[in-house]
């Protein structure tokens, strides 16, 4: 009898999920699951405790789902990166496995360590198959005129359109119940104490319930409740009125597949809307920074995607970045949002913008340190989303923000928390101001004597600097 050996990586679901799929088609193969821990992976892309975390509580989830299908899910460290290739191998020559069964992951060590994968198992005569799964539209499908991958998003977005109109979006089901397996399932290892977790358990596990079920739940109560004010909404902090699906995606509980679907079925039941087109859109970003990633691999090392932007001097000083980190600028908006990502493992995209434009524009501190210190705190880090924010922010992106237009913080307070309510939340020794103070507390007009920091920089005379540093920069091609 066949056995088929589904190797689970950041693709935690069995609703839609290609490999799984596949090598579920024959319906006489016995099928296993496998994931490996490696810790030494985890903390190569710096991930947050609250993300070990919540990928831990999705594992164990999955293992019951996959229990009630008579498929195992065995768990086996592999504490070094590199070794889960001999441990892959060795594990199917045990189980005498004819064929693996993977989704592709898209980071740089990901990808080389497939390749010596596949080699590997070829030598022994194991088959092994990888499927495009993270994306809508598969990195390499779709390429400029010149036969070279998109850098600017507009034109990425009109082809990728043009792309999900030729060929259908399909969404898999879970597999059917297959035959008994001999092996048990593992129990998921608690390696928690290895990362520190910023979250209390019972913070997490409410906020950030784990599992394919809660992300359909959730994605199926936005598309009903507030996809169709998705333009007019989701820039508002305190609104909370973004799908927060990131986290599921991010750990594949969900696929980008699934929201896609979720939304054109309400366009096509309740009619067409911008709304949900814009949220389109965001996922269409999602499948963009994932194929600068394929394409431009120098971003997987942090370095800058325009090579100009190579000549500048990031400041690299430690307390200003730390009062950023802390929330302790003297800027309500930066702060609060700050305060939240620190809180709750999670922060508003408007405010990751806000922050990550204060920290490079404001105080020119190092972007790539603004990234890292993002990725230890998320519950949704992801390194193209993450990168590209973060290039986005600093200007030295592809398609980034025009290095000359800097947000100034007190008019995004303005604009989207008129009354102060997110600053009021995460801000607490601020609640009691009024609407107008609560942006710039120390204004001239105001009256003294606030337990709160005073602004740490000029935020006119800061911005005019860091205009003048791109200025400076030489072209290069
Ligand atoms: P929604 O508004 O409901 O959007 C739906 C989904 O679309 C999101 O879950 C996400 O998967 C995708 N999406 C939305 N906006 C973007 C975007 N700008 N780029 C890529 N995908 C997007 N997103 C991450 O998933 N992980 C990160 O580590 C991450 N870091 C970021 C850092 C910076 C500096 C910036 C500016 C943005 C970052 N983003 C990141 C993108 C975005 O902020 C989050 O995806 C979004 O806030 C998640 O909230 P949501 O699920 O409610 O999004």
């Amino acid at each position: 009898m066949a056995r088929h050996l589904i190797w689970f990586r950041a693709d935690l679901r069995t609703i839609d999920n290609t490999a799984l799929h596949s090598a579920c088609l024959d319906p006489q193969a016995e099928v296993i699951a496998l994931f490996f821990i490696s810790t030494e992976q985890w903390q190569q892309h710096q991930m947050a405790g609250c993300r070990v975390d919540f990928d831990l509580r999705t594992l164990t989830v999955l293992s019951q789902t996959l229990a009630t299908l008579n498929i195992p899910l065995i768990i086996c460290h592999s504490p070094h990166f590199n070794s889960q290739i001999d441990d892959l191998s060795d594990f199917c020559k045990q189980h005498h496995i004819e064929a693996v069964y993977y989704n592709f992951q898209y980071e740089i060590n990901e990808r080389k360590r497939d390749l010596a994968v596949k080699e590997k198992l070829s030598q022994a005569g194991i088959h092994c198959f990888g499927y495009h799964d993270q994306c809508i539209v598969a990195p390499s499908t779709l390429l400029t005129g010149e036969g070279k991958y998109y850098s600017v998003y507009t034109p990425f977005k009109k082809s990728w359109l043009q792309a999900v109109q030729r060929q259908a979006v399909v969404v898999y089901p879970a597999p059917q119940k297959r035959i008994s397996c001999p092996l048990t399932s593992s129990v998921v290892p608690n390696v928690l104490s290895e990362f520190s977790s910023h979250l209390s358990p019972a913070f997490a596990q409410q906020e950030w319930p784990a599992g394919e079920e809660v992300a359909l739940t959730r994605l199926h109560d936005f598309c009903r409740h507030h996809i169709r004010r998705y333009q007019q909404e989701r820039d508002f902090p305190a609104l909370n009125h973004t799908s927060r699906l990131s986290p599921y995606l991010a750990n594949g509980s969900l696929s980008l597949r699934q929201c896609y679907q979720a939304a054109t079925l309400e366009a096509a039941d309740y009619g067409a809307s911008k709304d949900i087109d814009h949220w389109i859109s965001e996922l269409i970003w999602r499948d963009f920074y994932k194929h600068i990633m394929v394409g431009f691999s120098r971003v997987c090392k942090h370095l800058p995607f325009r090579l100009e932007t190579r000549q500048l001097k990031w400041r690299h000083d430690e307390a200003d970045f730390q009062r950023w980190c802390d929330g302790k600028t003297g800027f309500p908006l930066v702060d609060a949002a700050m305060r939240q990502l620190n809180t709750t493992g999670w922060m508003h995209n408007r405010l990751r913008m806000v922050t990550a434009m204060f920290l490079t524009k404001d105080l020119f501190i190092d972007w790539r340190w603004g990234e890292r210190y993002f990725m230890e705190r998320l519950i949704d880090g992801d390194l193209s989303a993450n990168n590209g924010g973060w290039q986005w922010s600093a200007s030295t992106g592809n398609d980034a923000a025009p290095y000359f237009r800097i947000f100034n913080p007190a008019r995004q307070s303005e604009k989207f928390d008129p009354q102060g309510t997110f600053i009021r939340q995460f801000v607490p020794e601020l609640a009691h101001l009024d609407d107008k103070q609560i942006h710039e507390p120390h204004a001239k007009q105001f009256q003294v004597g606030l337990n709160y920091p005073t602004p740490m920089v000029n935020h006119k005379t800061a911005s005019a600097e860091t205009i003048q540093h791109f200025q400076s920069l030489k072209q290069i091609d």
